[in-house]
């Protein structure tokens, strides 16, 4: 794969306009943090958009008709890590289903091809990185931790 310097605000401009557009589809209300003066991690740009694509869509799958996505950022120093958290007020996932949904093929959806959620991950694994999900009963968010380049 292609590894360039990536500036996340940069990349973000180029996906959230998609995700606005299928969001206001729904009712669903995007919410984004500054994503400006973070250092730039190295990967692959169309990759890393999928990532992003793929989670914020089907945070907006899960919503249904009305909610909220919102998408932020904190830079973690002491790991060299950016980590990127992306929200929604959904139903979340029940505890049965969440050690589940990055293992290819895994779905529950009806016209789900459950290949999403692993793609994203050796995504982020060949960036050096980690994705974490958390759900507890409501809503869920999915953290995403990319290694930043030194300035
Ligand atoms: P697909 O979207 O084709 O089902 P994915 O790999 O993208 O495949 O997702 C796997 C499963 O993870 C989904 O079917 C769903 O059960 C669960 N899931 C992923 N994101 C969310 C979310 N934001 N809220 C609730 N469930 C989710
Ligand atoms: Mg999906």
């Amino acid at each position: 794969t292609r590894m360039e310097k990536i500036y996340l605000d940069e990349l973000i401009k180029q996906f959230l306009p998609i995700v606005e557009n299928e969001a206001l589809l729904y009712g669903i209300e995007v919410k984004t943090e500054s994503f400006a003066n973070l250092p730039p991690v190295l990967g692959d740009k169309e990759l890393l958009k999928q990532v992003f694509l793929n989670i914020c869509k089907n945070a907006i799958e899960a919503m249904g008709n009305k909610g909220q996505l919102s998408l932020s950022s904190q830079l973690l120093r002491e790991e060299q890590m950016i980590r990127i958290d992306i929200m929604d007020t959904g139903p979340g996932i029940p505890p049965y289903v969440i050690d589940k949904i990055f293992e290819p093929f895994f779905t529950t959806k009806e016209e789900g091809t459950g290949l999403g959620l692993s793609i994203c991950q050796r995504i982020i694994h060949d960036m050096g990185g980690k994705i974490r999900v958390s759900s507890k009963g409501y809503g869920t968010t999915f953290h995403v931790c990319i290694p930043y380049l030194d300035a």
